[in-house]
């Protein structure tokens, strides 16, 4: 039977439980002492989930991470410095597309889609490019499922004085991040993802001392990092009027975090992963990429040949109470089967059943 209402089995935005989105249905004011004590607790258990010390922020920003993203590549490069963008997907080709909009000088270090990034391809474009103050790079990359080797990249970044910028959007509670050990300057999260809360917030996890350096950098005011982290610091609460509603329903998903604790939030992903993986492998469908080379976020499969258009396909799963995100693709012809937000391995199989019917049924001629 199809799911109704429909089930998300996308990389984002990712289906919530009811207790979060149960908590979205109160009208809050920012400035309740209740809000500033949630929105503290929040920054907490963000900064223990990934591992920071005190030389770190976790600073809340409203919007999409990509705004995030953003904020992090104004506030922390200074002008004129150029970022070195280290990509293999459409995520890390989106950090360039922020730099070159913003008119910061940056160079594109691009690797093939499901191959790791080679830690010493970045060494040799920073020995050969003094002017580069800062690597981009995304930790998990969605369009794919490729996990790329953070610490790896961290260790050469510190060995040769470079900061890190980190886009750990599909990083956070479905792989370990150690924050205090691989010190990046800054590292971007969503409310969503792996969060399992709604999107319209971010989080920066960024040094105080980088932030600091970079105070006036922003050339923006909404976008402006260091002022936010300031003024939350200062109040409790944002500069602007915060997403009231979202934050209680992200301060919902952690409190469920903390519960199901990370260690067995990932270990569901890795068997929502495996058991929609053996559905498709069976039907003939093999993911491009398999665990641990890619994080449990998505199972990525090859269009067949003479099949259904990737249109279709989304079009195909609706119908049968399943909704895939097209677009965003690593690899032109191919399809994501999501496996993170509130879903169970008999959710991701059932879905991965579905998927392998559709592809197995061919273009419909009219
Ligand atoms: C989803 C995602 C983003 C973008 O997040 P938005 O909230 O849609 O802006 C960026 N990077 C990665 C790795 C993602 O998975």
């Amino acid at each position: 039977m199809a799911p109704s209402p429909p089930l998300l089995v996308t990389p984002g935005p990712v289906a919530t439980s009811k207790a979060v989105r149960a908590a979205m249905a109160l009208d809050r004011s920012a400035a309740e002492p209740g809000m500033i004590e949630a929105l503290r607790q929040m920054q907490a258990q963000v900064g223990a989930l990934v591992r920071m010390d005190a030389a770190y922020a976790v600073i809340p920003v409203p919007g999409s991470a990509t705004q995030a993203n953003e904020m992090v590549l104004r506030a922390l490069p200074p002008p004129g410095a150029a970022v070195l963008i280290v990509t293999n997907g459409a995520y890390g080709d989106w950090l360039a597309h922020l730099c070159a909009t913003m008119g910061r000088p940056h160079h594109v270090l691009r690797t093939p889609p499901l191959e790791p990034i080679r830690p010493e391809r970045i060494a040799r474009a920073l020995e050969d490019d003094p002017a580069i103050s800062h690597v981009a790079v995304v930790h998990v990359e969605t369009s794919s499922g490729r996990l790329n080797p953070l610490p790896e990249i961290a260790s050469l970044c510190r060995r040769l004085g470079r900061g890190l910028i980190v886009d750990a959007v599909a990083s956070a509670a479905i792989v370990p991040l150690d924050v205090a050990h691989d010190r990046p300057e800054a590292l971007v999260l969503s409310s969503n993802k792996g969060l399992q809360g709604p999107p319209g917030l971010a989080w920066v996890v960024a040094e105080r001392a980088a932030l600091e350096r970079g105070r006036g950098f922003a050339a923006s005011a909404s976008l402006d990092l260091f002022d936010q982290h300031q003024h939350v610091e200062r109040t409790g609460t944002f500069r602007f009027t915060p997403p009231t509603h979202v934050l209680c329903g992200v301060h919902a998903a952690l409190e469920e975090l903390a519960a199901e604790g990370f260690a067995a939030r990932t270990a569901r992903y890795g068997e929502n992963w495996g058991a929609a993986a053996a559905i498709l492998s069976g039907a003939g469908f093999p993911p491009l990429l398999r665990l641990p080379d890619a994080a449990p976020i998505v199972v990525t499969v090859a269009l067949p040949e003479d099949g259904l258009a990737p249109a279709a396909v989304t079009e195909a799963m609706a119908n049968r109470g399943y909704v895939l995100v097209p677009g965003r693709l690593a690899v032109p012809r191919t399809v994501r089967l999501g496996c993170i937000g509130a879903l169970t391995p008999a959710d991701t199989a059932r879905a991965a059943a579905a998927l392998a019917e559709v592809l197995r049924s061919g273009p419909i001629i009219a």
